[in-house]
């Protein structure tokens, strides 16, 4: 096993974390980040298809979010409004798809041009090479004599100060040892949903976006199929056309032909024949939630102050959006929880 020595290690290349490495680099703190993926981004993804970029975890921010508007302008990213135009579509079981009056599904937006995920690896573009290891899961944080022992499978790291830049619920009990924290700490760690942790997307590309030309925005509701509720995700450049659908995670109609057999349902026969389709379960997915969220989850413990102050000494920290105290669960609120993060390191000396 071999062992490193860090002041700062930070678990998870999400932009919680990516953030908080980014700032404590530029005062001078030696920071080592560790993803258990082989890409930074987290619940960030876009890929490519055809040339064009679409997002496979998070698609938009908002007016007003302010430290993601200023992140995108740092990094120089293209960003553009959602498309609005056109009337939204809607189906329930036993009807025909309906088309109403104007689109109440989408409101004023922003995307990023190459992707929302551009935000991530822009960040770790910035940090020294090295700084960022991928295909690192970590399988245990513990206690050490005046330092924090975190290990992956084959290798320690000993470091000063430790952050759990991953959803609180993913850390305890499974890296974290609750006995090692106050009761209430690890119940509420435990307890924190995961934001969007219980949703699948289904992202169909088209070679252009046809149902603008019938005055259709590409945005919809359904209680019929997968696709729970739709939105228009055409690439900027005008070079496909896209349209996304959240769906719940493990909906075993959650396929490409009932995908597409409810987008022909909702807008035409030309939504028969995609470029591709992409179906991501993040409910599943084993570096976002433990188990599915549960039917009720405690949103109410998001920005809880059981898990936004420093522990063990001010040597373990929880930094990712589900602990930020405003936009929890959105990009914005991991970027707000990186710079509460960075402002209790420091003061902690
Ligand atoms: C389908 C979907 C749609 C969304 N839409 C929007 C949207 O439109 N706008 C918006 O603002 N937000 C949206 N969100 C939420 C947004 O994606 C998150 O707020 C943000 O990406 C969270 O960043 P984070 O760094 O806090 O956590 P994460 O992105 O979850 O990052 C945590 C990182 O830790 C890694 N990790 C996990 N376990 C370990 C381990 N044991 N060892 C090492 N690394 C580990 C993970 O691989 C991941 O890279 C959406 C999310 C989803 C899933």
């Amino acid at each position: 096993m071999t062992q490193h020595k860090s002041s700062v290690a930070i678990i998870g290349a999400g932009v919680s974390g990516l953030a908080l490495a980014n700032s404590l680099h530029e005062i001078g703190h030696p920071v080592q980040v560790l993803e258990a993926r082989d890409r930074v981004g987290g619940r960030l993804h876009s890929i490519s298809v055809g040339g064009s970029q679409f997002d496979l975890g998070a698609t938009w921010f908002w007016p007003g979010e302010q430290r993601v508007i200023s992140l995108a302008a740092e990094l120089g990213l293209e960003v553009f409004g959602q498309w609005l135009q056109g009337d939204a579509v809607a189906e329930q079981e036993g009807s025909p798809t309906v088309r109403l009056n104007g689109n109440p599904m989408d409101v004023p937006s922003y995307r990023v041009a190459g992707g929302l995920a551009q935000l991530a690896i822009g960040l770790a573009d910035r940090l020294p090479e090295g700084t960022v290891e991928l295909g690192r899961p970590v399988t245990q944080i513990r206690r050490g004599e005046g330092s924090v022992l975190v290990e992956t499978s084959d290798a320690r790291l000993e470091s000063e100060i430790v952050v759990v830049a991953i959803p609180p619920s993913l850390a305890v009990p499974h890296l974290l040892d609750p006995k090692t924290l106050p009761a209430s700490v690890a119940a509420t760690a435990a307890q924190t949903p995961v934001w969007m942790g219980a949703s699948a997307k289904v992202v169909v590309v088209y070679p252009e976006p046809f149902w603008r030309e019938g005055g259709l925005a590409g945005s919809g509701m359904s209680y019929v199929g997968p696709l729970r509720e739709l939105h228009d995700m055409s690439p900027s450049s005008g070079s496909h056309g896209a349209i996304f659908g959240f769906a719940s995670t493990g909906d075993p109609r959650l396929t490409r032909a009932e995908a597409l057999e409810q987008m022909v349902r909702l807008f035409g026969p030309a939504a028969a024949d995609p470029v591709d389709v992409q179906i991501v379960d993040w409910g599943t997915d084993p570096n976002t939630v433990v188990t599915p969220n549960s039917p009720r989850p405690r949103y109410d413990l998001y920005g809880a102050p059981e898990l936004t102050a420093g522990l063990w000494d001010d040597r373990l920290f929880f930094c990712s959006t589900e602990t930020a105290a405003h936009n929890p669960g959105h990009v914005e609120g991991a970027l707000q929880a990186a710079e509460r993060t960075v402002s209790l390191i420091t003061a902690s000396g």
